[in-house]
């Protein structure tokens, strides 16, 4: 069996609004996750892992964030393209795991519907999926509420 990891980190600043895309799920919020994109960061970095699993670039590289073409981009989009080539080099996922990091909000009562929501746009099941929340303790840009980050892992694997 052929098996291997990726690796996938996003940041995003934060802005005035009223919601967070956090894997598809929408989090009421006093702060809206600034972006080129739609912003669904959890998306972002683990699109990024799955690139980064199968040896390929950066999903900058694939979605440049300077193009009109971009410009509130669906993230499952981004996801897809990840999935697609994921396929076409004959891998499936074993597991996923992610962990959200912010200040604030508290995202503990949505990390289910994130995880329901991810089992669904990556045909996985729940238990191979993870969804971590944690804080920065205060510390720096994320901990004072300016910006958050998410860290997301793959395993992927082939008979
Ligand atoms: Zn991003």
């Amino acid at each position: 069996m052929d098996i291997r990891t990726g690796l996938g980190y996003d940041i995003h600043r934060l802005k005035e609004g009223n919601h967070l895309l956090l894997g598809g799920v929408l989090v009421p919020s006093t702060v809206a996750i600034d972006a080129h994109s739609d912003g669904d960061i959890v998306l972002h970095a683990l699109s990024q892992a799955i690139f980064s699993s199968l040896g390929l670039e950066d999903i900058g590289t694939y979605f440049p964030d300077n193009l009109q073409s971009t410009l509130n981009l669906d993230s499952k989009k981004i996801l897809s393209l990840a999935l697609e080539k994921m396929n076409e080099k004959g891998y499936q996922l074993g597991n996923v795991a992610v962990a959200v990091i912010l200040q604030r909000p508290k995202i503990k009562d949505y990390k289910g519907l994130i995880k329901t929501s991810l089992s669904h746009l990556l045909s996985l099941d729940e238990d191979r999926i993870a969804v971590h929340a944690n804080t920065k303790e205060g510390v720096g840009e994320v901990g004072e509420g300016k910006a958050l980050e998410v860290l997301a892992e793959v395993l992927i694997k082939k008979d």
